[in-house]
């Protein structure tokens, strides 16, 4: 899942790039899901779902012909990500603000320009003909949660400086050592825990091998099964 941020200052056509870089990349084939970042409250007021939080609800679920979680609290980004990754198989991610966070950035004012910065646009003189040139950017230029290891087997000093190399177009995702061995993630709360290759391996053959002797219809039956697996530990202390 890749992610790309588009931010600038104020009525500098944020959202108007979003929609285009979104119909852009869904032209394409691609899966898409956006973010957008607000001081606004999204629940309006005197609707049920107001009503439910302001009963003190914690987190309040709107199911219909789509379906809307509100949480009560304002997420870190990376909490965000992980939960649209927890939830659908998306290609990427575009955001709308977020402009101190370091994702590959299309920005529509230098104001907001920094390492993380692709390229910057002037969104009301572009044509339509430019989106199709961004999105080429987009697609070789941005990249997924960084593993965090810092391993530096791709030769860059930590994950943040090969980050900026691929935003600068010197480097691409596959040279991450790391990344293709991403089969097994370990958050401890809300930390993600970098795990080399060897212990990665070491959590899968020994996890899927106690599986493989659950008598379960979906895994043990079903030699072919590849889905992904989710292993929920909660360490409650007496
Ligand atoms: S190989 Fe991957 S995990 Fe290691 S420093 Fe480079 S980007 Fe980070």
């Amino acid at each position: 899942m890749k992610i790309l941020a588009v931010v600038g200052t104020k009525n500098t056509g944020k959202t108007t790039l979003v929609t285009r870089i979104v119909k852009e990349l869904v032209n394409r084939g691609f899966k898409v899901g956006t973010i957008k970042h607000t001081h606004h409250d999204f629940d309006l007021e005197g609707k049920d779902t107001w009503k439910h939080r302001e009963a003190g609800a914690k987190m309040v679920v709107g199911s219909g012909k789509s379906t809307f979680f509100i949480v009560n609290e304002q997420l870190p980004l990376e909490k965000i990500l992980k939960i649209i990754g927890n939830t659908q198989e998306l290609d990427y991610v575009v955001i709308e603000g977020f402009k101190f966070e370091n994702y590959p950035k299309i920005s529509t004012t230098s104001e907001t320009e920094d390492d993380f910065t692709i390229t910057n646009i002037d969104v009301f003189q572009s044509k339509p003909e430019d989106i199709v040139s961004l999105v080429d950017l987009v697609e070789k230029r941005t990249y997924d949660i960084v593993p965090g290891a810092n391993c530096g087997e791709c030769s860059f000093e930590d994950c943040l400086e090969m980050a900026k190399a691929i935003v600068k177009g010197d480097a691409s995702e596959e040279s991450c050592k790391m990344r293709k061995l991403r089969e097994v993630e370990l958050y401890i709360g809300d930390v993600k825990i970098p795990l080399n290759p060897f212990v990665q391996d070491f959590i899968k053959k020994s996890v899927m091998g106690m599986i493989s002797t659950l008598k379960t219809d979906d895994v043990s039956d079903n030699k072919e099964f590849s889905g992904k697996i989710e292993l929920w530990i909660r360490n409650i202390k007496d």
